[in-house]
């Protein structure tokens, strides 16, 4: 295939929701090419063991998981660019996606670009990720049982995460930079009943410590108001500062709420823009689950497949009637 040529189906994002995408693709004869990023593999490059996938029944790293899935894409046929987008066009079919100077055209398009964690900035916490630094309780919580750890936030997610992480550690701290709190009443409520919990404010993390260790062993809290410094042993510290959908080359030309994600329409893939799917943590920012991000990635593959087939017969239809014409 040169560049010129117009291909059925383009997938954007090498995450889980990716490359099932590009596996269904596949398989369907789509002969798919995924823009995959230089940084491929999503948030599961930053995970150490991943426990809760189904189907890897001792455990996985994230990263051999990723490359797992590549593999697999691959094993049928799709192709795979190691660059990251920097334009799209989806204001006419063909759509035109641009890395760089190259022009890539598709009939069809799938966003899976995924979403980022946000992480505190600090070159400890950086050092430390899958060591004992998560950005996410429901997959790594039952690695602290009867252990103590840290949450840092002060919203929904930090208050929710607080309490779950309840069920394995001893003890949760929860770290808030204001005395006030972003999240729900009834979530802070909840979390303050929780004897398990004790919440510390108004403090910022400055450190994160056992880098000598390779492992966490406790964080340097800074108190806001006063700039006094204390350590604090824990070992783990779970980030619950919100995520950023990467979503900003697509918000001129898709539907998308107030933080970024796009919106599909329920229970399906379909964006504002006929041909052009969306999947995975790029329109969900509730489940966030590499198994929900694959499933979703399924029936994108599905949605572009069965759109394609039916721009096909139209067309073979228009075709038809003008011959009757003649
Ligand atoms: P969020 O509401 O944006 O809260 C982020 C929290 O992190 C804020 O308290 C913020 O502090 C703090 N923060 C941000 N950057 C920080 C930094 N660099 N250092 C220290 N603290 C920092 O994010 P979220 O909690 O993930 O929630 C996102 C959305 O999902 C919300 O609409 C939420 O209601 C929803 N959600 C709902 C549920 C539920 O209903 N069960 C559960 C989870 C999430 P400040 O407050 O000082 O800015």
């Amino acid at each position: 295939m040169t560049p010129h040529d117009v291909r059925e189906l383009i997938v954007i994002g090498g995450g889980p929701a990716g490359y099932t995408a590009a596996l269904y693709a596949a398989r369907a004869n789509l002969r798919p090419l995924l823009i995959e990023g230089i940084q491929w593999g999503g948030q599961l490059m930053i995970t150490s063991d991943v426990e809760n996938y189904p189907g890897y029944a001792e455990g996985v790293l994230g990263p051999a998981m990723m490359q797992d899935f590549r593999r697999q894409a691959e094993r049928f046929g799709a192709e795979f660019l190691t660059d990251d987008v920097t334009r799209v066009d989806f204001s006419e079919r063909p759509f035109r996606i641009y890395v760089g100077d190259g022009e890539h055209r598709a009939h069809a398009v799938i966003v899976a670009t995924g979403a980022n964690a946000r992480q505190l900035g600090l070159d400890t916490e950086l050092a430390l990720q899958g060591r004992g630094v998560s950005y996410c309780a429901v997959c790594d919580a039952a690695f602290f049982r009867e252990r103590d750890v840290v949450v840092v936030g002060g919203g929904d997610s930090a208050m929710e995460e607080a309490t779950f992480l309840t069920k394995f550690a001893t003890k949760v701290m929860v770290v808030h930079r204001r005395h006030e709190f972003r999240a729900s009443p009834i979530m802070v409520d909840r979390a303050r009943a929780n004897e398990k919990i004790e919440i510390l404010t108004p403090y910022v993390v400055d450190g994160v410590l056992g880098e000598d260790v390779g492992k966490v062993t406790g964080v340097v809290l800074r108190h806001v108001e006063t700039g006094e410094t204390r350590e604090v042993p824990t070992d783990g510290v779970f980030v619950a500062i919100g995520h950023d959908p990467s979503t900003g080359l697509f918000l001129d030309a898709l539907d998308h709420d107030e933080a970024g994600y796009l919106v599909t329409t329920p229970g399906s893939t379909e964006t504002n823009v006929a041909g052009v799917f969306a999947a995975g943590d790029v329109q969900d920012h509730v489940y966030r689950q590499a198994v929900t991000a694959a499933g979703s990635g399924c029936m994108a593959a599905l949605d572009a497949e069965r759109f394609l087939t039916e721009q096909a017969h139209e067309q073979q239809a228009a075709v038809e009637h003008s011959a009757a014409q003649l």
